[in-house]
């Protein structure tokens, strides 16, 4: 049986990945955080020294890479060459460097492959796989599309509260620069034909998750 695919794209902030999980866990399905692996991608290439604009250079480490990704949404772990750079990859070295890496088109093409491989290879129900190009490049076909937006003042007020003790003006310029910078390669922040928008500014965690489902229900139940 193939894995009921669920393609979750969304800008930072928006609680993609906590409500993915969240629903993963209700569902009992496999969940995949696309940005854990740009992440660990920019890591391995900071700690071989390598230049992150230089296309071929983050293009070679990622030619070579072995990337593991525990898939449960109860104890996430991302794995690469044999290091778990879980926690290294949420620093905020990691965070202003990525979209440096996510801007090359060839590094781009090699990570779809990898996440195309992944949610192919599900032997869990489903999968829910978040990120920004899931609902339009990796999974387009895919049977639930849902863009998770919020305004950016409530985006940069969640992101200040995961990082208590960060005073707001740098979160929130990191915030703004990311997604500038991100939007110039996808557009995740406005929804593609046939994609669902799920807007959490107005909702809790909880009436958020429970839209999901909801969204996802639907689509079971019509097949
Ligand atoms: O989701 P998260 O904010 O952890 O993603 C980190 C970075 O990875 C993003 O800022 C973006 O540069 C890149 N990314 C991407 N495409 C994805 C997922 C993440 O370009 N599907």
């Amino acid at each position: 049986m193939n894995a009921l695919v669920v393609a979750i794209d969304g800008p930072a902030g928006s609680g993609k990945s906590s409500v993915s999980k969240a629903a993963a866990r209700r569902l009992g399905f496999s969940y995949y955080d696309t940005g854990a692996a740009y992440r660990a991608l920019a890591w391995a290439a900071m700690t071989a020294g390598a230049d992150l604009t230089d296309q071929d250079a983050v293009l070679a480490i990622q030619r070579a890479a072995d990337y593991r990704a525990s898939e449960d949404p109860d104890n996430q772990a991302f794995v690469i060459d044999g290091t778990d750079v879980s926690e290294a990859i949420r620093g905020s070295d990691v965070s202003g460097a990525v979209s440096a890496i996510a801007q090359h088109t060839l590094v781009r093409a090699g990570l779809v492959e990898h996440f195309q491989k992944v949610l192919a290879g599900c032997e869990n129900p489903g999968i829910i796989m978040e990120g920004r190009d899931i609902t339009t490049v990796v999974a387009p076909e895919a049977p639930v599309r849902v863009l998770l937006t919020a305004e950016e003042d409530v985006r940069i007020a969640r992101r200040e509260a995961e990082m208590s003790g960060t005073t707001a003006s740098p979160v929130a310029q990191s915030l703004k620069a990311r997604d500038a910078s991100d939007s110039s390669v996808v557009d995740f922040m406005n929804a593609a034909p046939g994609v669902t928008v799920l807007d959490s500014g107005p909702l809790s965690f909880d009436q958020t998750v429970d839209s999901l489902l909801g969204i996802i229900a639907d689509v079971r139940d019509a097949s």
